[in-house]
């Protein structure tokens, strides 16, 4: 029997050449992408409703007679079909209707539909059903499976895609789709053949428990997500060792360069940082390439950390690039790093994707000939950036940047031939399973120690009906001489609604504290605009700085010492802490108030709860994850820009160790399944191992 993998769509029944383009666009070319492309919900249409028993909001199969069918006139012109059977009397509502359609509704009729159950003007109704008129001599059988909702494309319906699943399931067997998964293992870990999960999950029967469906936690979905998370493992794994096979140029430790600039610093490291630094220092100096991941909370001092390792590369005389996911972010590190190295005699670049014309075209060309040390955002990644002698990266907030971002920088070391090493900072907490999952590529340092004299940030969880008591509150901070943040939280998913909210913000706030200088920021303003609020905010001459969480991530600093976050319950809790990691920089005793719109939900209160209580990133990260409910989905932002089909990293964390191990079982004994089934998850290219 052939495999499915290599059966094109166009052997089934029905697709042409323009359909199989169709599906195509969707990543469907074989049976074997049509088996796991998966229903996102099903339809229970396997048996019917009697009308007396339905509820609003249900979706269900209800079988009547029609009583009466006439054109209503109300606020709309709409059909109006009455139907019944004997335990009660729906209403079906058209719009939109042909003469031929009313006709074929006439009282008497009996009638078989779909829809959802919506209360209306004359009892409960169905607004355009799907229906069909029966006939006494040949009734029709409902459903014998649960009815799949697959994920679907314009030209391409759910009556289409069922049609070809059934055609590709027909074919599913051991033989044709092969289970990677060996015997063994599928044992020890509980888990159902392949091809049994996928005949479920695409036509589950009438009792399957719909709910766990719905929220992912069914065995047919959990073997597939087993699969899935145990292929992503292995790609890391593979890539980890693609990497480490290459040469990089090893980095004597430096002496001259970090002693300038320690005595130029005006603080002493902390025992962390020096910890750190010295695991660092001893990758770099290895010709293997360094692989390395500090996790440190927020304001731990990541950057100085950062600032030794690239004097290392510097000193020995190779180039260095540092990249942030913004350019707020960016540009304060090419501040920080210009300041740092002018006295070193060491020239900072800039580049950044809003660098345009001659410009840009000079900050290429500098890069080219080996300006020592380039910081920059997303536009480092690009093809057309040529580095003369890249020696190491260093990859700021590593959550907004996906593993793919990460290969691209591998190519670009020296003479395209020695791959350079890799330093990667993350504040964000991520619970220990989820960051040796995420990050199963990369040895990690913690940096566990905030710099001394630090006090942790106070922070009281306030009702915006106390909103002038907080007014009062910034405007006695400030004229103690201290310097306030006042956020906007994101309103829905929209960048331009919540800018305009921070500039109504901006101005209700400038008027009521009259005599204080107040400044906004926010993302849809141009790049030097942002720079020069953030400068004048960073020497004084702004006391409130209103922004939205453009602010959240990298923004230092020190003399901030009050935050006030209006409508907190918006965020996620990783997020608030980000934020709040803004003040509580310097000596002065910190606070920041999370000003809410009440009323808070039950779970709303809880996690602002744990904001109160802690600023242990760690600690909250994992009681975030204890509350969230199941529907509840976690960002990709923190999750490392991980892309799964089926898993989900949060929803089936207590999969994780298991999934390790197996993937560890696999490479020792089974080493031949291993690029199956990187074929079959991650094709593509999505490879992360094929770099
Ligand atoms: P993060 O880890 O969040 O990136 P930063 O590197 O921005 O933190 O450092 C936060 C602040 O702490 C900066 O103002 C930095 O200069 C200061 N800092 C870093 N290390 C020390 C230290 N050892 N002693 C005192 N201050 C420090
Ligand atoms: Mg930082």
């Amino acid at each position: 029997m052939t495999e499915l993998a290599a059966v094109s769509v166009t052997a089934l029944k029905g697709v042409g050449a323009a359909l199989a383009e169709k599906l195509a666009r969707v990543g469907l070319e074989t049976l074997q992408d049509l088996l796991f492309h998966l229903p996102l919900r099903y339809q229970d249409r396997t048996r019917i409703v009697p009308i007396g028993a339905l509820r609003p909001g249900q979706d269900a199969v209800v079988e009547g007679t029609v009583a009466s069918a006439e054109v209503v006139m109300g606020r709309r012109r709409s059909l109006l079909v009455r139907l019944q059977d004997g335990s009660g009397t729906l209403s079906l509502r058209f719009y939109h209707f042909s003469q031929a359609q009313k006709e074929g509704l006439k009282r008497g009729t009996q009638v078989r539909c779909y829809g959802e159950v919506r209360p209306g003007s004359s009892g409960l109704e169905i607004y355009h059903p799907e229906y069909r008129a029966l006939s006494a001599s040949e009734p029709i059988a409902v459903e014998q499976t649960l009815t799949p909702i697959y994920p679907s494309t314009e030209g391409l319906t759910q009556q289409r895609l069922r049609s070809l699943s059934e055609q590709a399931l027909a074919r599913l067997g051991p033989q044709s789709l092969p289970d990677w998964l060996p015997r063994e293992l599928a044992r020890d870990y509980r888990l159902s053949p392949l091809d049994q999960a996928l005949r479920y999950l695409h036509r589950p029967p009438p009792d399957a428990d719909q709910a766990e469906l719905a929220e992912g936690r069914h065995w047919a979905q959990h073997r597939l997500a087993f699969e899935e998370l145990l292929t992503h493992q292995l790609s890391l794994q593979r890539l980890r060792d693609s990497v480490r096979a290459q040469q990089a140029p090893p980095l004597p430790l430096a002496k001259r360069l970090p002693q300038q600039f320690l005595e130029n610093l005006g603080f002493a490291p902390t025992g962390a940082q020096q910890r750190v630094g010295a695991e660092i220092a001893y990758d770099l100096s290895q010709d293997e390439p360094m692989l390395r991941l500090i996790q440190g909370d927020v304001g731990a001092g990541k950057t100085v950390v950062a600032a030794f390792a690239a004097l290392q590369a510097l000193e020995a005389g190779y180039q260095v690039a540092l990249m942030a996911p913004t350019e707020i972010l960016a540009e304060q590190h090419f501040l920080n790093f210009g300041k740092w190295l002018a006295p070193l005699g060491v020239d900072v670049a800039w580049l950044a994707g809003k660098l345009k014309g001659k410009a840009r075209a000079a900050a290429l060309e500098q890069i080219a000939a080996g300006a020592a040390m380039v910081v920059g955002t997303h536009a480092l990644f690009q093809d057309e950036v040529k580095f003369a002698r890249l020696a190491l990266v260093i990859i700021d907030e590593q959550h907004r940047f996906g593993v793919q971002q990460r290969l691209a920088l591998r190519q670009k070391g020296v003479g395209g031939r020695l791959c350079p090493h890799q330093l990667i900072m993350t504040a964000t907490p991520i619970p220990r399973t989820l960051a040796m999952s995420a990050y199963a590529d990369l040895d990690t340092s913690i940096l566990d120690e905030l710099p001394p004299g630090r006090t942790p940030v106070n922070t009281l969880v306030i009702a915006d009906s106390r909103r002038l008591e907080v007014l009062e509150r910034v405007r006695s901070a400030c004229n103690e001489g201290r310097q306030a943040y006042w956020v906007c939280t994101l309103i829905g998913e929209s960048e331009e609604l919540t800018c305009q909210a921070a500039e109504t913000t901006f101005a209700d706030l400038a008027a009521a504290l009259g005599g204080l200088h107040v400044g906004l920021i926010h993302g849809r303003m141009k790049p030097a605009e942002k720079a020069a609020v953030m400068e004048q905010f960073k020497q004084g001459r702004l006391q409130l700085l209103v922004a939205t969480t453009v602010i959240e991530v990298g923004v230092d600093v020190p003399n901030a010492s009050l935050m006030i976050i209006e409508n907190p319950e918006r965020l996620g809790l990783a997020q608030l802490h980000q934020l709040r990691g803004r003040v509580g920089r310097g000596s002065a005793a910190s606070h920041c108030v999370l000003l809410y719109h009440p009323p808070l939900s039950q779970l709303g209160r809880e996690r602002l709860g744990i904001m109160r209580e802690t600023c242990d990133g760690f600690v909250i990260a994992e009681k975030d994850l204890e509350l969230r409910g199941p529907g509840e989905m976690l960002g990709t932002r923190q999750t490392g820009l991980l892309q799964f089909k089926v898993a989900d990293l949060m929803r089936d964390a207590d999969l994780l160790p298991a999934v390790r191990d197996a993937a560890q079982a696999l490479l020792e004994h089974w080493p031949q399944h291993v690029s199956p089934l990187l074929e079959r998850w991650l094709r593509h290219g999505q490879q992360y191992g094929q770099v």
